[in-house]
């Protein structure tokens, strides 16, 4: 039986418009919404008067301009990146040379994660930390510590932000609360991805998850746990249709994703794939050579 994963949605937003989500924490979506940006990318502004901004957003020059002007007569003293995809780190840029703030990430854009034209979100090649992070640095101001959570798995230099006053973390695309997130081989890896979802449940005290798309998550850990156990219903998927001989990745697809419209085919493929590259690297599946679209996979 599939696993029901508790989806939250949001109906409507407001572009440009600066709006308080929480005591010390507002919000402004950015015009770019797709279908992987659901309503577009949420540029998160955290404290009062000194402030930190979590994501700047797309290379936008209305959204630029609304961020800033939220933050007209405050003292931005940091951004904080989650990740070098299109959506997220390019109006860092912009932001840092109108406010003066350094950027914090884990690092560029990898290499593996290039533009071959198969890749479902684009990478930002300018991005250079001004302060490169890692898992458990922590960057603070008055009012706001962000612990760093190195969390790859959607992409190799994604970091969460937790917020240790609020008990919540800025889980940019690790965690969504309206989809599933994208694992795209090379460089997404679902053996990093799962165990960056265990990682979370470190924290059992977090009480929201504020994604970079998306409505705040108020159950945190029940998501998690939900989308922990739909993976683990993938891989179950895959060795039940290995147990009828070898299969290609296109084989299985047909079975697993039946209820699924074919033309969400093409992206259950890339999953399937980032599956089994975890499933031949831990030898639960055989398959001769590398594990490639194309090839056949077998049970030994
Ligand atoms: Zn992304």
């Amino acid at each position: 039986m599939a696993v029901s994963i508790p989806f939250v949605t949001e109906p409507e937003v407001d572009y440009g418009a600066v709006v308080e989500m929480a005591p010390g924490l507002r919000r402004v979506v950015a015009n770019n919404p797709g279908k992987f940006t659901y309503r577009g990318t949420g540029t998160y502004i955290v404290g009062q008067g000194r402030v930190a901004i979590v994501d700047p957003g797309p290379d936008d020059a209305d959204h630029i301009e609304a961020v800033l002007a939220a933050v007209d007569d405050e003292q931005v003293e940091a951004l904080l990146i989650t990740h070098t995809h299109r959506d997220h780190s390019p109006a860092s840029q912009a932001v840092a040379e109108a406010t003066g703030a350094p950027a914090y990430g884990f690092g560029p854009h990898p290499p593996a994660d290039d533009d071959d034209g198969k890749s479902e979100e684009r990478g930002d090649l300018r991005f250079v930390p001004d302060a490169a992070v890692v898992h458990g640095d922590v960057v603070e101001g008055p009012g706001w510590s962000f612990e760093c959570l190195y969390t790859p798995g959607h992409i190799s230099n994604h970091i969460a932000y937790r917020w240790r006053e609020a008990a919540g973390v800025f889980t940019g695309d690790h965690i969504m609360g309206w989809s599933t997130t994208i694992v795209p081989p090379p460089d997404g890896n679902m053996t990093d991805y799962l165990a960056s979802l265990r990682l979370l449940a470190e924290y059992p005290d977090d009480r929201v998850y504020w994604p970079t798309h998306g409505p705040p998550v108020n159950e945190p850990h029940a998501l998690v746990e939900a989308l922990y156990a739909h993976r683990l219903d993938r891989e179950r998927q895959i060795l039940e249709c290995l147990a009828t001989g070898p299969q290609t990745i296109t084989e299985m697809v047909r079975v697993m994703y039946a209820d699924v419209a074919p033309e969400l085919h093409e992206p259950a493929a890339r999953s399937v794939l980032a599956h089994l590259i975890a499933m031949t690297g831990d030898g639960r599946v055989s398959t001769d050579g590398e594990a490639t679209p194309e090839a056949v996979y077998y049970r030994e």
